[in-house]
C-alpha cells in the first residue's frame, strides 16, 4: 500500500463562467426517455405499459434486487413506448418513453413519508429513488446502511465542486442552505451519527459564510473550508482533508467510520422528507465555449441533451465534444441524442480548438505527474507498465489506488494520456483478480468433489 502522507494536487483555471447564475427550471420537453438503469446496481423493471397515463413522481420502474434505486416519472403524460436502446451508461437499457401533456399533474403518492426511526428513514431514502448525485450514482439507501453502522461517526457533505466550469452545487447551496442543514441533521439523527461536516472549497466564500451562520448554534455540524487544490471533491481526498483518515483502494468510507454525500443528494433527501416528491429533476451546469447562453438549469430527468442545449440558446457551431461532467473527470458523449440521468451535473460543449490535444511526445522525466498525484502514485511508471501490459508492475505500483482524477494528464508537458492509460490498466488488474477468484473457487469445488 502506498501511504497518503500529504495531499498533493494541482491548481486549475476554474472557468466558473456561470457563477452567480441562479438555477432556472426548464419547461418540460415533448418527450422524455427514462432508462431503467441510472445507478450502480441491478436494472429496474418497468411497472407501467405503453398506453398508460402517468403523473409526476409516479413509480415507473422498480426491482427487488438488493442494490437498486427505483425510477419515477418526471412528467405527466402517456407512456408511448418501452424500448431498448443505448443510454449514456454506455450500454443498451430498457427506456420508458413518455409523451408529455404539459400539465405536470402530481401523482397521488407524492405525500411526505412518515419517518420516526432508522428503518422508516432508510425506507424513505429508497422510495425517493436517491442515488449519489456527485456522479457516482450509487443507491443512497445502500450507502446509508453499512454493515458496521455503530462504527460510523462522521457524515461529510461534499460541497467542494472542484471541477472547472461547474457551478450548480454552489448555486444549490446558496438557494437551499436551510434544507441542506435540515437534511444533514435528519441523516445524523436517524443514522445515529455524531458529527456532520459540510465541506466547501474556499472559492465559494458566500456559501461558507452562509452555512457558518446557519449552523453557529448547531454543535454537531462543522463547516469546513477546503483548500483551493484540485481534486478536493474526490471522495478519498475530502475524507482525508476533513478527518485525516485514509481510505485505501478496495475499502468503503464506512470502513473508516465515514459516510459521504453530495450537497445535492442531501437536498433531494430533505425535499423528499418534506414533500414526498422523489428524484425526478436534476440541476446541472450547461457551459462550454459553444453554448450560446451558458446557465444552470433544472431539467426533468429523461430530457434529451439536445433539448437542454436548445433551451440554452443552442450552439454557435457544430460541436466537436460534448461532455457529461467536468473536463477533468467527465465522460465524452457520442451524440446529443442521449437523456439526462440522475447522476449528471453538467453538460459542456466545446469546439475543435478546445477539444483537440497536440500529439503526444516522449516522456522527459520531469516528474510533474508524480508531484501532482494526490494518491502519491507514479503515473508515468503505471502508464509505461500499461503500454507493456505488465500486470506485476501495475499491481506493485498500486494501479487500483488511482481515482482517475486526471491531475497527472493535466500536468504532463508531453501530453501523455496518463489517467486514460491507468484507467485501462485498472480494468486489466481487475480482470486478473476476477480470474484468480474464479480459479480459486474452481479449485475449492474440485477439492470438495474429490
Ligand atoms: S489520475 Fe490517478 S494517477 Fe493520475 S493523478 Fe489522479 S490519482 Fe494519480
Ligand atoms: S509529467 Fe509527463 S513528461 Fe513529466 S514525468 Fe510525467 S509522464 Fe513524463
Amino acid at each position: 500500500m502506498i501511504s497518503l502522507k500529504h495531499l498533493k494536487g494541482i491548481h486549475l483555471d476554474h472557468h466558473k463562467n456561470t457563477a452567480g447564475f441562479t438555477i432556472v427550471p426548464m419547461p418540460v420537453p415533448e418527450k422524455v426517455y427514462i432508462p431503467m438503469v441510472q445507478h450502480i446496481g441491478a436494472p429496474n423493471v418497468p411497472v407501467v405499459s405503453p398506453g398508460d397515463r402517468v403523473k409526476v413522481g409516479q413509480l415507473i420502474g422498480d426491482s427487488e434486487a438488493p442494490v437498486c434505486a427505483p425510477v419515477h416519472s418526471s412528467v405527466s403524460g402517456e407512456v408511448v413506448a418501452i424500448e431498448t436502446f443505448m443510454t449514456q451508461m454506455g450500454r443498451n437499457d430498457v427506456n420508458i418513453v413518455i409523451e408529455t401533456d404539459g400539465k405536470q399533474e402530481l401523482a397521488d403518492t407524492v405525500v411526505p413519508p412518515v419517518v420516526t426511526n432508522k428503518e422508516e428513514f432508510l425506507k424513505a431514502v429508497r422510495a425517493s429513488g436517491l442515488v449519489g448525485l456527485g456522479g457516482a450514482a450509487f443507491p443512497t439507501h445502500i450507502k446509508y446502511n453499512p454493515r458496521n453502522p455503530e462504527e460510523v461517526d462522521t457524515l461529510i457533505i461534499n460541497g467542494a465542486e472542484c471541477e472547472p466550469y461547474i457551478t450548480v452545487d454552489h448555486m444549490t447551496m446558496l438557494a437551499h442552505a436551510r434544507e441542506i442543514v435540515d437534511g444533514t441533521l435528519n441523516t445524523l439523527k436517524y443514522l445515529s451519527i455524531k458529527k456532520g461536516i459540510i465541506a466547501i472549497e474556499g472559492n465559494k466564500p458566500d456559501a461558507i459564510s452562509l452555512f457558518k451562520d446557519l449552523t453557529k448554534d448547531i454543535p454537531e455540524i462543522e463547516v469546513f473550508e477546503l483548500r483551493l487544490v484540485y481534486p478536493q471533491g474526490a471522495e478519498r481526498v475530502i475524507i482525508f482533508e476533513t478527518t485525516g483518515r485514509h481510505l485505501i483502494a478496495g475499502k468503503l468510507p464506512a470502513d473508516i467510520g465515514v459516510l459521504v454525500s453530495n450537497v445535492n443528494s442531501i437536498l433531494k433527501l430533505q425535499q423528499y422528507l418534506e414533500t414526498g416528491m422523489p428524484l425526478v429533476t436534476k440541476s446541472l451546469t450547461v457551459d462550454g465555449n459553444l453554448i450560446v447562453h451558458p446557465q444552470n438549469v433544472e431539467v426533468p430527468i429523461g430530457t434529451k441533451i439536445r433539448d437542454v442545449i436548445e433551451f440554452c440558446g443552442g450552439t454557435k457551431r457544430d460541436p466537436k465534444k460534448i461532455l457529461f461532467g467536468g473536463p477533468m473527470m467527465g465522460r465524452a458523449m457520442p451524440s446529443d441524442d442521449l437523456a439526462i440521468l440522475k447522476g449528471n451535473n453538467a453538460i459542456l460543449v466545446f469546439d475543435e480548438a478546445f477539444s483537440t490535444m497536440n500529439p503526444e511526445t516522449a516522456c522527459i522525466n520531469c516528474g510533474r505527474c508524480v508531484r501532482g498525484c494526490p494518491m502519491n502514485l507514479m503515473p508515468t511508471t503505471l502508464a509505461k507498465a500499461w503500454d507493456r501490459k505488465d500486470l506485476e508492475t501495475l499491481k506493485a505500483y498500486d494501479a487500483l489506488t488511482c481515482m482517475e482524477c486526471g491531475s497527472c494528464s493535466y500536468s504532463c508537458p508531453a501530453r501523455i494520456q496518463l489517467s486514460y492509460k491507468i484507467k485501462l490498466a485498472k480494468d486489466l488488474v481487475m480482470q486478473d483478480l476476477r480470474k484468480q477468484v474464479e480459479q480459486a473457487k474452481a479449485q475449492a469445488e474440485g477439492g470438495k468433489n474429490a
